[in-house]
Protein backbone atom coordinates (compact mmCIF):
# COMPACT_ATOMS: atom_id res chain seq x y z
CA UNK A 1 0.00 0.00 0.00
CA UNK A 2 1.17 3.23 -0.52
CA UNK A 3 2.56 5.70 2.00
CA UNK A 4 0.56 7.97 3.59
CA UNK A 5 2.12 11.91 4.13
CA UNK A 6 4.69 12.41 6.34
CA UNK A 7 4.16 12.78 10.24
CA UNK A 8 3.58 16.81 11.01
CA UNK A 9 3.96 18.18 13.98
CA UNK A 10 2.23 21.72 13.84
CA UNK A 11 -1.34 21.83 12.39
CA UNK A 12 -1.00 22.78 8.59
CA UNK A 13 -2.62 26.22 8.11
CA UNK A 14 -6.40 26.73 7.01
CA UNK A 15 -4.75 28.21 3.50
CA UNK A 16 -2.51 25.03 3.14
CA UNK A 17 -5.57 22.85 3.69
CA UNK A 18 -8.05 24.47 1.45
CA UNK A 19 -5.27 24.47 -1.50
CA UNK A 20 -4.99 20.52 -1.18
CA UNK A 21 -8.55 19.94 -1.22
CA UNK A 22 -8.74 21.85 -3.73
CA UNK A 23 -6.18 20.57 -6.25
CA UNK A 24 -6.57 17.04 -4.87
CA UNK A 25 -10.48 17.94 -6.66
CA UNK A 26 -9.22 19.49 -10.00
CA UNK A 27 -7.17 16.58 -10.42
CA UNK A 28 -9.69 14.15 -9.92
CA UNK A 29 -12.09 16.03 -12.05
CA UNK A 30 -9.70 14.78 -14.96
CA UNK A 31 -9.48 11.55 -15.63
CA UNK A 32 -5.96 11.21 -17.80
CA UNK A 33 -4.81 13.54 -15.47
CA UNK A 34 -3.89 17.24 -15.18
CA UNK A 35 -0.49 18.89 -15.87
CA UNK A 36 0.93 20.86 -13.26
CA UNK A 37 4.31 22.61 -14.64
CA UNK A 38 6.53 19.60 -15.40
CA UNK A 39 4.50 17.12 -13.46
CA UNK A 40 1.65 14.72 -14.41
CA UNK A 41 -0.81 14.03 -11.34
CA UNK A 42 -3.49 11.45 -11.84
CA UNK A 43 -6.60 10.16 -9.32
CA UNK A 44 -5.98 6.12 -9.71
CA UNK A 45 -8.89 4.09 -10.14
CA UNK A 46 -8.58 1.85 -7.05
CA UNK A 47 -7.53 5.00 -4.38
CA UNK A 48 -4.62 7.81 -4.38
CA UNK A 49 -2.98 9.73 -6.87
CA UNK A 50 0.08 9.14 -9.18
CA UNK A 51 2.81 11.49 -10.32
CA UNK A 52 5.50 11.62 -12.95
CA UNK A 53 7.24 13.72 -15.38
CA UNK A 54 4.60 14.56 -18.20
CA UNK A 55 7.51 13.41 -20.85
CA UNK A 56 6.71 10.00 -19.15
CA UNK A 57 3.10 9.65 -19.55
CA UNK A 58 2.36 6.15 -20.84
CA UNK A 59 5.42 4.77 -20.00
CA UNK A 60 5.85 1.91 -18.58
CA UNK A 61 9.40 1.09 -17.08
CA UNK A 62 9.52 4.41 -14.45
CA UNK A 63 11.63 3.71 -10.93
CA UNK A 64 8.73 3.43 -8.29
CA UNK A 65 7.97 5.36 -4.93
CA UNK A 66 5.64 5.37 -2.38
CA UNK A 67 6.69 7.63 0.00
CA UNK A 68 5.91 11.58 -0.79
CA UNK A 69 9.09 12.65 0.78
CA UNK A 70 10.93 10.41 -2.22
CA UNK A 71 10.09 13.79 -4.14
CA UNK A 72 12.31 15.75 -2.41
CA UNK A 73 15.07 14.00 -3.87
CA UNK A 74 13.45 13.86 -7.27
CA UNK A 75 13.03 17.41 -7.48
CA UNK A 76 16.78 17.69 -6.31
CA UNK A 77 19.13 17.06 -9.24
CA UNK A 78 18.72 17.50 -12.70
CA UNK A 79 19.17 14.91 -15.36
CA UNK A 80 22.70 15.28 -15.70
CA UNK A 81 23.41 15.68 -11.61
CA UNK A 82 23.79 19.04 -11.14
CA UNK A 83 21.72 21.26 -8.05
CA UNK A 84 18.03 22.82 -8.84
CA UNK A 85 18.70 25.97 -7.43
CA UNK A 86 14.85 26.99 -9.04
CA UNK A 87 12.47 24.12 -8.55
CA UNK A 88 10.41 25.51 -11.72
CA UNK A 89 12.97 25.08 -14.15
CA UNK A 90 12.01 22.74 -16.89
CA UNK A 91 14.37 20.88 -15.93
CA UNK A 92 13.04 18.46 -13.79
CA UNK A 93 14.40 14.48 -13.95
CA UNK A 94 11.97 11.98 -15.71
CA UNK A 95 12.49 8.27 -15.11
CA UNK A 96 10.08 8.25 -12.02
CA UNK A 97 6.89 7.32 -10.84
CA UNK A 98 5.70 8.22 -7.50
CA UNK A 99 2.31 6.66 -5.79
CA UNK A 100 0.99 8.42 -2.78
CA UNK A 101 -2.46 7.34 -0.39
CA UNK A 102 -4.25 10.68 0.06
CA UNK A 103 -4.64 13.83 -0.48
CA UNK A 104 -2.36 15.05 2.26
CA UNK A 105 0.46 12.98 0.49
CA UNK A 106 -0.22 14.31 -2.86
CA UNK A 107 0.70 18.00 -0.96
CA UNK A 108 3.18 16.98 0.37
CA UNK A 109 5.12 15.52 -2.68
CA UNK A 110 3.84 18.73 -4.70
CA UNK A 111 5.39 20.82 -2.18
CA UNK A 112 8.87 18.99 -2.86
CA UNK A 113 8.31 19.30 -6.27
CA UNK A 114 6.92 22.74 -6.56
CA UNK A 115 7.44 24.72 -3.38
CA UNK A 116 4.24 26.87 -2.29
CA UNK A 117 2.89 26.60 -5.34
CA UNK A 118 -0.36 24.81 -4.76
CA UNK A 119 -1.06 27.51 -1.66
CA UNK A 120 -0.35 30.46 -4.41
CA UNK A 121 -2.55 28.40 -7.36
CA UNK A 122 -5.46 28.18 -4.61
CA UNK A 123 -5.41 31.95 -4.01
CA UNK A 124 -4.72 32.77 -7.55
CA UNK A 125 -8.04 30.94 -8.23
CA UNK A 126 -10.08 32.34 -5.45
CA UNK A 127 -9.33 35.77 -6.57
CA UNK A 128 -7.09 36.26 -3.85
CA UNK A 129 -3.32 35.94 -4.38
CA UNK A 130 -1.57 39.17 -3.17
CA UNK A 131 0.90 40.08 -5.52
CA UNK A 132 4.57 42.50 -5.06
CA UNK A 133 5.98 44.17 -7.86
CA UNK A 134 9.87 44.31 -8.01
CA UNK A 135 10.32 47.94 -6.52
CA UNK A 136 8.13 46.71 -3.46
CA UNK A 137 10.70 44.01 -3.28
CA UNK A 138 14.15 45.63 -4.09
CA UNK A 139 12.75 47.79 -1.48
CA UNK A 140 13.18 45.16 0.87
CA UNK A 141 16.63 43.76 -0.17
CA UNK A 142 20.22 44.74 2.17
CA UNK A 143 23.70 43.95 1.97
CA UNK A 144 24.81 43.21 -1.25
CA UNK A 145 21.08 43.03 -2.72
CA UNK A 146 20.20 46.58 -1.52
CA UNK A 147 22.56 47.87 -5.46
CA UNK A 148 18.97 45.77 -7.35
CA UNK A 149 17.21 49.24 -5.66
CA UNK A 150 18.87 50.80 -8.30
CA UNK A 151 18.65 49.02 -11.19
CA UNK A 152 17.11 51.15 -14.38
CA UNK A 153 13.46 50.29 -15.87
CA UNK A 154 14.76 48.78 -18.96
CA UNK A 155 17.27 46.27 -16.19
CA UNK A 156 13.82 45.16 -15.04
CA UNK A 157 12.29 44.57 -18.43
CA UNK A 158 15.22 42.70 -19.89
CA UNK A 159 15.86 40.66 -16.69
CA UNK A 160 12.46 39.32 -16.28
CA UNK A 161 12.45 38.71 -20.43
CA UNK A 162 15.75 36.93 -19.55
CA UNK A 163 15.37 35.22 -16.25
CA UNK A 164 11.20 34.04 -16.43
CA UNK A 165 10.30 33.27 -19.79
CA UNK A 166 8.82 29.70 -20.20
CA UNK A 167 11.99 28.43 -22.10
CA UNK A 168 14.08 29.05 -18.12
CA UNK A 169 10.89 29.23 -15.68
CA UNK A 170 7.54 27.57 -15.95
CA UNK A 171 5.88 30.04 -13.79
CA UNK A 172 3.42 32.54 -14.73
CA UNK A 173 5.04 36.07 -14.23
CA UNK A 174 2.25 37.83 -12.71
CA UNK A 175 4.27 40.79 -11.04
CA UNK A 176 4.73 44.17 -12.40
CA UNK A 177 7.92 46.85 -12.30
CA UNK A 178 5.87 48.85 -10.14
CA UNK A 179 2.15 49.68 -9.59
CA UNK A 180 2.30 51.92 -12.79
CA UNK A 181 4.79 50.09 -15.06
CA UNK A 182 3.66 46.50 -16.23
CA UNK A 183 5.94 44.31 -17.47
CA UNK A 184 6.48 43.90 -21.50
CA UNK A 185 7.09 39.96 -21.73
CA UNK A 186 4.46 36.45 -22.70
CA UNK A 187 4.54 36.00 -18.86
CA UNK A 188 4.15 32.73 -19.94
CA UNK A 189 1.07 29.78 -19.65
CA UNK A 190 2.10 27.41 -16.97
CA UNK A 191 -0.35 27.13 -14.12
CA UNK A 192 1.67 28.03 -11.47
CA UNK A 193 2.06 31.99 -11.05
CA UNK A 194 4.74 33.94 -9.60
CA UNK A 195 3.61 36.79 -6.99
CA UNK A 196 6.97 38.40 -6.35
CA UNK A 197 10.25 38.09 -8.11
CA UNK A 198 12.46 35.37 -6.55
CA UNK A 199 15.48 34.60 -4.71
CA UNK A 200 17.19 33.45 -8.43
CA UNK A 201 15.56 37.02 -10.42
CA UNK A 202 16.86 39.09 -7.24
CA UNK A 203 20.54 37.36 -7.55
CA UNK A 204 20.14 37.92 -11.36
CA UNK A 205 19.08 41.31 -10.82
CA UNK A 206 21.93 42.44 -9.00
CA UNK A 207 24.74 40.73 -11.96
CA UNK A 208 22.30 42.94 -14.83
CA UNK A 209 22.46 46.42 -12.01
CA UNK A 210 26.21 45.22 -12.07
CA UNK A 211 26.43 45.14 -16.17
CA UNK A 212 24.45 48.43 -16.20
CA UNK A 213 27.02 50.36 -13.87
CA UNK A 214 29.91 49.13 -15.81
CA UNK A 215 28.09 49.96 -19.39
CA UNK A 216 27.73 53.45 -18.23
CA UNK A 217 31.63 53.63 -17.79
CA UNK A 218 33.06 51.91 -20.62
CA UNK A 219 30.79 51.91 -23.13
CA UNK A 220 31.49 55.08 -24.98
CA UNK A 221 35.17 54.82 -24.90
CA UNK A 222 35.44 51.12 -26.19
CA UNK A 223 32.75 50.27 -27.52
CA UNK A 224 31.92 47.01 -25.75
CA UNK A 225 32.07 46.41 -22.12
CA UNK A 226 34.79 44.07 -20.31
CA UNK A 227 32.02 41.84 -19.18
CA UNK A 228 30.16 41.85 -22.88
CA UNK A 229 33.48 40.79 -24.51
CA UNK A 230 34.13 38.02 -22.08
CA UNK A 231 30.92 36.54 -23.02
CA UNK A 232 31.81 36.74 -26.64
CA UNK A 233 35.36 35.36 -26.28
CA UNK A 234 33.64 32.08 -23.98
CA UNK A 235 31.20 31.82 -26.88
CA UNK A 236 33.29 31.86 -29.96
CA UNK A 237 36.02 29.81 -27.67
CA UNK A 238 32.66 26.77 -26.79
CA UNK A 239 31.18 27.44 -30.30
CA UNK A 240 34.66 26.77 -31.76
CA UNK A 241 34.73 22.98 -29.75
CA UNK A 242 31.81 21.82 -31.03
CA UNK A 243 29.52 21.95 -27.82
CA UNK A 244 28.17 25.08 -25.95
CA UNK A 245 28.22 23.93 -22.31
CA UNK A 246 26.20 25.96 -20.06
CA UNK A 247 27.06 27.02 -16.37
CA UNK A 248 25.32 26.19 -13.75
CA UNK A 249 21.84 27.83 -13.56
CA UNK A 250 22.46 30.39 -10.82
CA UNK A 251 25.71 30.76 -11.71
CA UNK A 252 25.62 34.46 -13.34
CA UNK A 253 29.15 35.23 -12.65
CA UNK A 254 29.92 33.01 -15.47
CA UNK A 255 29.61 34.23 -19.20
CA UNK A 256 28.10 30.79 -20.44
CA UNK A 257 25.42 31.08 -17.81
CA UNK A 258 22.11 30.79 -20.08
CA UNK A 259 19.64 34.21 -18.36
CA UNK A 260 23.22 35.52 -18.90
CA UNK A 261 22.79 34.57 -22.49
CA UNK A 262 19.68 35.54 -22.68
CA UNK A 263 19.86 39.34 -21.41
CA UNK A 264 22.72 39.84 -23.88
CA UNK A 265 20.56 38.52 -26.51
CA UNK A 266 18.46 41.31 -25.44
CA UNK A 267 21.05 43.89 -24.87
CA UNK A 268 24.52 43.25 -27.14
CA UNK A 269 23.37 41.76 -30.04
CA UNK A 270 20.93 45.09 -31.34
CA UNK A 271 24.04 46.95 -30.34
CA UNK A 272 26.20 44.67 -32.74
CA UNK A 273 23.65 44.93 -35.64
CA UNK A 274 23.41 48.62 -35.20
CA UNK A 275 27.36 49.22 -35.30
CA UNK A 276 27.41 46.79 -38.35
CA UNK A 277 24.47 48.18 -40.21
CA UNK A 278 26.13 51.67 -39.80
CA UNK A 279 29.47 50.49 -41.28
CA UNK A 280 27.22 48.89 -44.07
CA UNK A 281 25.60 52.37 -44.48
CA UNK A 282 29.18 54.28 -44.74
CA UNK A 283 30.76 51.90 -47.26
S1 LIG B 1 10.67 35.55 -10.52
FE1 LIG B 1 10.86 34.75 -12.59
S2 LIG B 1 12.36 33.09 -12.42
FE2 LIG B 1 11.63 33.51 -10.34
S3 LIG B 1 9.93 32.07 -10.06
FE3 LIG B 1 9.06 34.00 -10.77
S4 LIG B 1 8.86 33.76 -13.00
FE4 LIG B 1 10.30 32.18 -12.26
Amino acid sequence: MYRASPETTPADPPVAIAAREDFASWVSEAAEGREFAEALVRRLPEGGYELRHREDAGKEDLEPHEDPRAAREIAKLTEGGEYRPLKSSPNLRRGWLLRVADEKALAAAMNYLYPVALVHWHLRRCGELPLTSYRENAARQSGIYKRVQKLSEKGVQDAAKACCGDAVCLKRTLWDVDEETPLEMERGGGEIPCPEPCSVFVSFARRVRLFEREERRDLDAIGLSPTEKDDLAALVEAAATGEVGFAREAEFEEPLNERRMRYRELTLVPKLRETRSGETGLS
